[in-house]
């Protein structure tokens, strides 16, 4: 143990040595792996009810109701099964119709949801619910504790950073506008989600220093997974494979191929010790 962890550090020394951009991953890396499975999935199953009947009247709500009744019909002349259809709402003074459309719009998305289906018209509900809770303090961005102070040593040296995530754009400025260490949106210089190409192809990284305006061996990339990082290498960048609890555990070969780190401030003290040394 102690001989594997002496010889990560040694290649984590001069991470940042000749970097002007950090690039971040979210899931695992700036924020448990967790956060998603069981912080946003789980709001939405306990509180579609509520929020249905909060927001029925207003034109958002009814237009994500209309495109989940236009799947559900697509879903049944599909034949798939156990699909839940959605009534149209013909008398909108008829409490009880509207409360028998309503929990047939519950039921049709936990169906969905329990499907793990990944459907727009669902996608499309879920980020307005996501987007209500966080506004309203409901739900918190969880970024780790070592992540912030680390990000502002960086950024203070004349470095640049970026997130590259697939999560949509949207909701990445969602979980750092309003995450647990307040928001964050001002520390970072831009964001990348799968627009830019999927996180698993070189060519997305080669994309992001077009888009960024430098040259791949200027960029370290964090991440969780070797699947990322090793495109990322692949590409010219510097990469480095974050361990986090609940992370996808490396195998004996990927952690001696990957520089690793348990924490950010990995970064700033070997940086810091580096300086010393010049
Ligand atoms: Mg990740």
């Amino acid at each position: 143990m102690s001989h594997q962890h002496k010889r990560s550090r040694q290649a984590v020394d001069g991470l940042l040595e000749d970097i002007k951009v950090v690039l971040l991953d979210i899931e695992g890396t700036t924020t448990p792996i967790s956060f998603v499975k069981d912080v946003l999935f789980p709001y939405i199953r306990e509180n579609i009810e509520d929020y249905l009947k909060e927001h029925w009247d207003e034109e958002e709500c009814q237009a994500d109701v209309n495109e989940l009744r236009k799947q559900a019909e697509a879903d049944s002349e599909a034949d798939m099964e156990g699909v839940v259809t959605i009534e149209e709402n013909k008398n909108t003074d008829d409490a009880e119709e509207v409360k028998a459309v309503r929990d047939s719009v519950v039921k049709n998305v936990l169906w969905q949801m329990d499907a793990d289906r990944k459907i727009t018209a669902l996608k499309q509900l879920q980020g307005h619910m996501w987007t209500t809770a966080y506004k309203s303090g409901d739900i918190k961005g969880e970024v780790y504790d070592d992540v912030v102070p680390a990000i502002k040593h960086i950024i203070a040296d004349d470095r640049q950073v970026y997130i590259y995530s697939s999560g949509s754009v949207q909701a990445q400025k969602l979980l750092f506008g309003y995450s647990t260490q307040g928001d964050l949106l001002e520390i970072f210089s831009g964001h990348f989600d799968t627009k830019i190409g999927l996180k698993v192809e070189k060519a997305s990284y080669l994309n992001i220093c077009e888009e960024i305006g430098c040259k791949p061996e200027e960029v370290l990339f964090l991440t969780d997974v070797t699947r990322e990082a090793r495109p990322a290498s692949l590409a010219g960048m510097k990469t480095c494979i974050v361990v986090r609890p609940g992370n996808e555990k490396l195998t004996e070969e990927e952690e001696s191929e990957f520089n690793t780190i348990h924490s950010f401030s990995e970064l700033i003290s070997t940086d810091a010790q580096n300086k010393k040394k010049k």
